[in-house]
């Protein structure tokens, strides 16, 4: 017994070192991200779903419920779904809407318009179809997967509000017949990407323009596996600039130049601002 808990007290003194010895690399991949940080003149945030989870918008890895429930979110985010089953993908996506009408930015969001100032330029690249970023005070918000905000005409891709009697579906859902496009009587859908559909030509040479110029891209909450979007890290490293990710798990890809921040972007993102808020000061 008191072998054992001789053991004990060794094995609680190595984990406490090992915590330590954690912190205190944790502490300093922090501070090399805020250097980073503090000295990049063009910045650009790249965001996927984990920013806006705190928000109270599931993440696409998170099981659905209500009508819903049995479905791969990938399964309905397709056009064949929607050919097949048209009011059971509007009404998802009117559910979708609500829900983002219905949250707020959370501290990551607000966070990033104020990392801007007049030595210091940010962009926002997103793959997330709320507002979020618009709502926080960031401008010319580069959506790369399109937005929740004003569909489209399935058949002639013409743009068109969604009709005030069904901006408030119920929040477990229903079928919903999608409205019709007045030009061409084709069935409205969501304007967002869909799997297997390309990226606006638009948004995505912005992006990409973005990136290959910025001295530093901060990726927050993405997964980085859905291609072309999850390509802009590498083109930011390839391009010479340093990459700091944010996500509560580990996506780094082991380069030169790349900082690994594990936790909540709310709590991370909050923390680099006043870090280099507080360096401000002191260097002034
Ligand atoms: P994702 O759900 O694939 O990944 C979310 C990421 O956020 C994860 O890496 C997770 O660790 C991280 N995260 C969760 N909570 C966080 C928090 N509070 N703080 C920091 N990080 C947090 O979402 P994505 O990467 O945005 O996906 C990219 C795009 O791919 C999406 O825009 C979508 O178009 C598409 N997609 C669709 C589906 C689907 O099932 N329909 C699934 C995956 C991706």
């Amino acid at each position: 017994m008191c072998s054992d808990v001789g053991r004990l007290d060794r094995e609680g003194s190595r984990r406490k070192q090992c915590e330590s010895l954690s912190q205190i690399r944790t502490m300093t991949i922090i501070e090399q991200a805020v250097d980073v940080l503090q000295k990049a003149k063009k910045v650009v945030f790249f965001t996927g779903a984990g920013i806006s989870a705190e928000s109270g918008i599931p993440t696409y890895r998170e099981k659905l419920s209500g009508i819903w429930a049995g479905y791969d979110p990938r399964d309905l985010e397709t056009a064949k779904a929607f050919r097949e089953n048209p009011p059971l993908i509007w009404g998802w996506y009117l559910w979708r809407r609500l829900r983002v009408a219905q949250a707020e930015p959370n501290a990551a969001h607000l966070a990033i318009p104020h990392m801007a100032n007049s030595l210091r330029h940010v962009s926002v690249i997103t793959q997330n179809i709320d507002d979020l970023h618009e709502r926080a005070g960031s401008l010319n918000v580069v959506h790369l997967h399109g937005s929740l905000a004003m569909p489209k005409c399935f058949a002639c891709h013409r743009p068109a509000a969604v009709p005030p009697d069904q901006s408030a579906v119920p929040v477990e859902g229903a079928l919903v017949e999608p409205p019709r496009c007045q030009r061409c009587n084709g069935k409205m859908r969501p304007a967002v990407v869909w799997y297997g559909e390309d990226l606006p030509t638009q948004a995505w040479k912005a992006a990409v323009r973005l990136v290959k110029d910025c001295d530093l891209l901060i990726s927050v909450g993405t997964s980085g596996i859905v291609m072309p979007a999850a390509g802009l890290p590498d083109l930011a490293l390839a391009s010479g600039a340093s990459v700091i990710h944010v996500n509560k798990s580990d996506v780094a890809m082991g380069e030169d130049r790349e900082f690994m921040l594990m936790g909540a972007a709310a709590e991370i993102l909050p923390m680099l601002l006043e870090r280099i808020e507080a360096g401000k000061t002191r260097g002034a």
